[in-house]
Order: structure tokens, then sequence, then C-alpha cells
């Protein structure tokens, strides 16, 4: 039983055997406003290699009326598991299939929503992975690429837009009818529909002679916070740098980003439709890092045009590269571009994608980059830290390695090669290897097809007047967590050493070294006989991917000076170094607790200040020794209560320390602060209380049990959008009570009606820290539920559940015991497995970091 599953090697088989023309697809989409089922109606032609021989096309569907091929009508019995049997071809084939197709309130497939602020219903759909065939029949894998026509009825007046520029509706009366042209030839995957009264501005990509219509869209409520100017602009310089380093013009006829409604990702790259979460349309005031984020998305999502949908991977294990390389885009995009807001993307980079990559990288589940891919089920759990994050850290290496002319040349004869067509990873690597004239196999083989991170460490020793008398850089070999995919190696590096002297406070760089690291220990000849420096960074410039350690000594001068480096990328290197360190229970967390209050008050960069936020209340939560645990969080909650009066009124600093003291606010008067913000009888000068940082206070008076329903339903009168529906949701669901757990934990378990963005704010209310004894008892709910829930919800809504439910916060051997026991048991799938697995790695290290953090304290 395949259930609506695909292995590679079906599709392998259907490639051999296939060609696929083109696709006539008619949505009627009348029925929008009513919910339900639509009709969808394809036409396809194809051609078969051996006639006779049997295939089968892909539809999710609750029914199908009409099968017919070659002119003969099948039996829709022939409709079973997600697939329609198709026997008996000839050599050219058309095949027509009716079907009912249903609307989804999860974000896959043709996703509705209706806006609560003026009762209008919005469409879109999103397809990556295999959710094409939740719309109409087809060939449901990237390697069969086709042309695609869509024909569209729908409501008048409404806003349809799809991969092909929108034509001029015809018809009268209630519903009209679009008639697309015909797309390129591409994937199932990044075809498109968006349908509604959406609004939409306009302006065009102009270059010389070509000329590309742009546009960007979001609903009408919230037309009034979409900056399109600045939107625009991102995407035009864009289109300048990637026009140039790519060498060819932009493929498709136009280009439209759309802001959509509960969407599950950050983006998607549908050709010449791209889609949006629409949060991204800020509401509220939201900090610098939020622009950067949002212009890094665009930037992505524009270089999968030509990465991805001009030249497409033959099979999801090229997934890694698809995400890797348009990772690797948007940062040297806007690290390059001359008018560039955001020259610093490599500081960002370090800070969020590489932290990332070595979260991921140490889980039971990790893997080499070039993963086994075998079905669906496994690419659908591989959208992660090593498919996006370290696959990008190590293309930066690889950039490194054969230098950036080089490797832009290699993808400019890529791109030429194998415009409209598919590709696998050697082919990349070959244009490469033509460009640079450098081997790529043995770099391959070490980064590619291992998995793990190397420990990099510094090893010295001093002579009597404190010269250096020896420096080397040692290598570990990954840590590979017991059952982990792949063999421990030790990599080559190229890497760059900063020494740092301390001035008047000021960390400031007086040399760098730049070598080749090999093997196990790797000598530095070139810093024998000098001083010693304050500080010794091994990767600075962050070249390479590796952990990276500090001397006893640099440590010190680090922790009481984090804040002293005049440079933002050292700064987030080490940074980045003491919460890996605090991760591995080398750093206490109360001593992440210490570096993090002398540092911040130094860091300039908003994007790193809200980071070490999150990291700090993730190490007092999880990290610390229970026993020390409240006096920790009580530190931690004073600081920033004098941290966001002391802020520069306005800043984006006083926004995210209002933040963070709205996250850990737990005394009388840090509530009464919080009580007053909301209702006005409290000022903090420049901070604007405005709709979203109201709901963040309200959510931490619901959780300590100063807000009820009363307040919570007030505030959702103010704000009854569909966001303010979320936040309300997701307030009542933090209410510190037997009742509202249970309400809450019964609407997500044991009903399937919230939509996916409802429920993920259910069950980020109900999941609290403070909460403990009230969460208790759904652990063993949990591992009673969760297998059922897998087997019954959609891929989206499953995760949401068997991740954000896991009790995480029960940092306990208990619940180590409990999920070693369901893992015994359950016969769980792989992919659902794989889930429980990675929860459980988390309660496992909070353990040991609680037992340093134990041991501290005995110091
Ligand atoms: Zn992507």
């Amino acid at each position: 039983m395949p259930g609506t599953n695909l292995t590679r090697e079906e599709a392998r088989t259907r490639a051999d055997l296939l060609h696929v023309d083109a696709y006539d697809i008619e949505l009627d989409l009348s029925s929008a406003r009513e919910g339900g089922t639509f009709r969808s109606t394809t036409v396809v032609r194809f051609t078969a290699t051996t006639p006779g021989a049997a295939t089968f096309i892909d539809l999710v569907a609750p029914s199908v009326e009409e099968i017919v091929l070659n002119g003969e009508r099948l039996d829709t019995a022939g409709f079973a598991d997600s697939r329609i049997a198709l026997p008996g071809l000839a050599a050219e084939n058309e095949l027509r299939v009716v079907a009912n197709c249903a609307y989804t309130n999860t974000g896959e497939g043709l996703h509705r929503f209706v806006d609560p602020v003026d009762g209008e219903t919005y469409l879109y759909t999103q397809f990556e992975v295999p959710d094409a065939r939740r719309v109409f029949a087809n060939f449901e894998q990237p390697d069969l690429k086709a042309a695609f026509t869509f024909t569209v009825t729908a409501p008048a007046g409404w806003s349809v837009i799809s991969n092909s520029p929108t034509p001029e509706p015809e018809g009268e009366g209630d519903a009209q009818v679009w008639r697309f042209a015909p797309t390129g030839r591409i994937s199932s995957y990044i075809t498109a529909l968006i349908a509604g009264p959406y609004v939409g501005v306009f302006d065009a990509y102009e270059n010389g002679e070509q000329k590309v219509p742009l546009g960007i869209y979001c609903r009408p409520s919230l037309r009034e916070f979409l900056d399109a100017e600045a939107i625009f602009e991102v995407t035009k310089q864009g289109f300048d740098y990637f026009q140039e380093k790519f060498d060819f013009p932009y493929p498709f006829p136009k280009y439209d980003q759309l802001f959509v409604p509960e969407f599950n990702a950050g983006a998607m790259e549908n050709a010449g439709a791209v889609t949006l979460r629409d949060q991204y349309v800020f509401r509220s005031k939201v900090t610098d890092a939020a622009y950067e984020a949002r212009a890094a998305t665009i930037l992505h999502e524009l270089a999968h045009m030509w990465f991805g949908n001009l030249v497409t991977m033959e099979w999801w294990n090229d997934l890694w590269l698809n995400e890797s390389f348009a990772t690797y885009a948007e940062a040297v995009c806007q690290a390059e571009s001359p008018a560039s807001r955001w020259p610093n993307s490599w500081t960002t980079f370090a800070n969020q994608m590489k932290t990332w990559a070595y979260r991921q990288d140490q889980l039971p589940s990790t893997h080499p980059i070039m993963a086994e891919i075998n079905d669906l089920e496994d690419v659908q759990v591989n959208f992660d830290g090593i498919t996006y994050a370290k696959g990008a850290s190590v293309l930066k290496q690889l950039v490194a390695y054969v230098g950036q002319d080089a490797f832009f040349e290699g993808v400019r004869a890529y791109f030429k090669r194998h415009a409209w067509g598919n590709t696998r990873l050697g082919d990349l690597l070959g244009a490469l290897e033509e460009a640079s004239g450098r081997d790529l196999k043995a770099w391959s083989a070490a980064w590619l097809e291992t998995a793990g991170i190397n420990v990099l460490r510094p090893a010295l020793t001093l002579n009597t007047d404190g010269e250096i008398e020896s420096f080397a850089v040692l290598q570990e070999a990954p840590a590979l967590p017991a059952g982990a995919k792949g063999e421990a190696v030790l990599r080559p590096h190229r890497i760059a050493i900063g020494l740092y002297e301390l001035a008047d406070g000021a960390l400031v760089r007086t040399d760098r070294i730049e070598l080749d690291v090999d093997g196990p220990r790797t000598e530095v000849p070139q810093l024998v006989g000098r001083h010693r420096p304050a500080v010794v960074l091994l990767n600075d410039d962050d070249l390479s991917y590796a952990k990276v350690r500090l001397d006893e000594d640099s440590l010190a001068v680090v922790t009481e000076h984090l804040g002293g480096f005049t440079d933002a990328l050292p700064r987030a290197l080490c940074w980045a170094s003491a919460w890996d360190m605090t991760r591995d229970g080398e750093l206490a967390a109360r001593d992440y607790l210490t570096l993090a209050l002398s540092g911040l008050p130094r860091e300039s960069d908003i994007g790193v200040v809200q980071s070490v936020h999150r990291q700090v209340k993730l190490a007092l939560d999880a990290y610390a020794d229970p026993a020390w645990r409240e006096a920790g969080l009580a530190r931690w909650a004073e600081a920033a209560e004098e941290a966001l009066r002391a802020a520069e009124p306005g800043s984006d600093h006083q926004l995210a320390w209002a933040r963070a003291l709205a996250g850990v606010a737990r005394t009388e008067g840090q509530l009464d602060l919080l009580a007053g913000l909301l209702d006005g009888t409290a000022q903090i000068p420049g901070l604007a209380v405005d709709t979203e940082l109201r709901w963040t206070l309200l959510g931490r008076l619901a959780a300590t049990g100063r807000a009820d329903e009363a307040e919570i339903s007030a505030e959702l009168e103010r704000d009854n959008t569909a966001a303010g529906q979320e936040h309300a949701a997701s307030c009542r669901a933090a209410r510190p009570t037997i009742e509202a757990k249970a309400a809450a934990w019964a609407s997500v378990v044991e009903s399937d009606e919230l939509t996916n963005y409802v429920q993920a704010a259910v069950i980020g209310g109900f999941q609290q820290a403070d909460q403990r004894a009230l969460l208790a008892p759904y652990a063993e709910k949990y591992f009673a539920a969760v297998k059922g829930v897998w087997e019954s919800r959609s891929h989206e809504i499953s995760q949401q559940i068997i991740v954000g439910l896991y009790p995480a916060l029960l940092v306990e051997q208990a619940t180590l015991d409990a999920t070693d026991a369901w893992l015994a048991s359950a016969e769980p799938a792989p992919a659902l497995r794989r889930q429980v697995v990675e929860a459980r790695a988390g309660v496992e290290r909070a353990l040991k970091a609680q037992d340093a953090d134990r041991a501290a304290s005995e110091r």
C-alpha cells in the first residue's frame, strides 16, 4: 500500500517510460466561498517508450468522475490509494481525468482561508513536495517536466494569478473564466494558482531592452501595511545581481510576489508567482532584523528562478543543492549588491544559518548533506538545517576553495547547458571542475558524503617571557550521536586565525593568518616567537564549518569583553562559540548568563541581540540546574527591565528588550509594568505599544494568571483579524489552569477542526516553561496519541503536533524512559521515529547541561 508515498524507484521507472508534453487543466473554483470540493479536469498528452506498458498518474481527491485514456473510458475503480492505474499505454497518449478535489485548511494543496475582517475567501496553492496532485491529476515528480495551461473559473471580480501572466477574464455574471497561456517546461511542484480579492501593486524591472512586469499582492486588510517600494527595491537589486552573475536573463514572463495567509514555510518559489507568508507584511513595529530576513527570503526565492526552476534536480536527493544554492545566493547578493541595506549579511549568516546547522548536525538524525532519499516521506522531513544551512555553509567554503570567479563561471556554463532540464549534483561539480581546473571528488567525499562537525581547538605553549613557543590547531572528528549515519572523519579546512589586542576595552584585530588545516594537528609556525595576543580566534571570517573553541586565556578575555570586538562578525562567532559550549555542557548556563549580561550592552547587531535573548531564555529554562533556575530567571528578568528602561527611545533594541521582558516577567512589579503598558497607565518613552506588542504583553499576563478570558476577548475585539484570532487562541492555551490545558489539548489532538495557524498558536501557548506541573500529565497522553496523529493527519499538521507537543519541558530521566518505551513498542514509521528521536535528544542534552550547571554551583 503506497498510501500517499512514492518511491524513488517508482519515479525512475516512470521517467524511463514517459515523456510528458503538456497538461490542460481546468479548475472550477466558483464554489470557493462555500468550500468543500471543486471540479478539476486534467487533459495530459504524453508518449511512452514501451507501448503496451502500464503506469499510473497521481491524484489525491475525494472522488473521480471520469477517466478516459486514448478515447476509452476506464473504470473509476482504477483510482485507489492516491493513484490512477493506466494500463495498456499507446506510443502517444491522451488522458482525461475529471475529479472532485478538496479545499484544505492545512496549507497543503489548495488552501482556503476566510478573512474575518472582510468575510472574503482567499485561496492559494502550495505544492512542494507532492501536493499538486491534490489539485489536478499529474505525474508528480520533478523530472517529468511539461507545459501547463490553466483555465480557471472563479467568482467575478477576483484576482487570479498563476505562473503565466493574468489574462483578461471572460464572461459575465457571478463567475468568470481566466484562460492562461501555456508555461514553459517546468516541474509540477512549482506550478501555482492564487485567487481571491487580493489587491496588487505593480512595477517593472527594466534593463536595456528587457522589461519584466513585477506585481506584489496581499489581502485588502493588510494593504495599509504593505511597504511595496522596499520590496520592489530588494527585488530589483536581486534581478541586477543574479542576471549579471548567472549571465542568463530571467527566464519567465513576469514576476509576482504574493503575501498569503496561513503559509507554512517562509516562502515558495513557484515559477513567476512566488508566495510568501504574510507576516512579512508588518502590522506593527519590527526590528531591522525582520526587514533583513524578509529581504533574504525575497532574494532566496528569486535565485530559485534559475537554480531550481530553470534547471531542476532530477530527484529529491538533490534538494539540499537547490536550497543551499538559494541560501548562499541570498547572502552573497546582500553582501555584494552596490546599494544593499545589509552588507553585513555574513554576520547574520554566521548567527543564524550556522547555529541552525550546528544544532541539526548534532542530532541523532544527522546525515550527510547528500542524503539517501528513497521516497517522499524521506524528503518531507528533510527540509532541515543540514539541507539549508549546512549545505549553504559548505557551498560558501567551496566558493573559497575554487575562488568566486571560477564558481560563477561554472554556474554560468551549468545554466546554459541545462536550461529547462533536470540535473544531478555531478553536473554542477563537473561545470565547476572545468571552470576552476580543480578535482572536486575528494572535496565532495569529505564534505558532502559524511556527517557531523569537526571541532577545532588551539594548542599553545608560552615561554617564560610570555611569547608563543608553539601553536597548533587541533582537529577532532565529529562526535556522532549513537545511531547517526555516516563515518566520523577529519576534513580539510581553509581557515583564518585572527589575533586581537585589547585597548581601552576594545578588541581590535592586529593580524590575520590564513592557512589550510588538515589532519589531527596542524602547526602554525607563523605564530611562534610572537607576543601572545589577548584573543586568538580560530575560523575568523567564518570561512569553514566547524565548532571552534577558545583557549583558556582568550575565553577569559572574551567572557569579560565580548562586546569589545569592533567588528560584528568576530562578535557573532564568539557568541556562537559560547552558545555551543553551553549546549555541550562545557560552559555552565549560569556562566552563559553572566557572559550575555556583560556582552549584550555593547552588541549593536540587532539580529545577534535577539538570538542571544532567545538563547539565554532557553539556557535558563532547560540547561540550568533546577535548584538555581528561579534565581537565574529572576536575574534575567531584572536585567531585561533595566535594559528596557535604559534603551534609546524608539530603538530596535528597546523593542527587543520589551519582548525579552515579556518573555520572563515574574515579580508583581514586572507584571504590573506589563499590565500598565497594556492599559496605558505605564509608559516607557519611545516604546510604541502597538498591536503585536499588546498581544505579546497579554500572552505573559495570561500565562501567569494575571489576565483571563475577559481581557483576551476584549483584546480580540480590538484586533479581530486572523492574526488576532491566532494570538487569542495562544493566550487562552497559555492560562495556568487545568481546564485551559485540557481544552487546548483536546482542540489539537482530539479534533482536526483547527487550521494550521491556529493549531500552531494553541501549541505555542500550551507549552509554558513555568507550568511544568500542569503539563506533567500530558507526557503519557502524548505517547498514547502520537502514532494515531501521524497516521490520520496531513504531513504539516502532524509534524506540528509531534514536535510541538513532545514533553520537551519535562527535563527528566522519566521523559527519556517513556520515549524509549514508546520507540520500542510503537513500531513508528521512519519519519515519525525521526521526529520523536530528535525531540528526545533535546531532553537528553538538557539533562547533561543541567549536570554541568550543578557542578558549576559547587565551584
Ligand atoms: Zn528555497
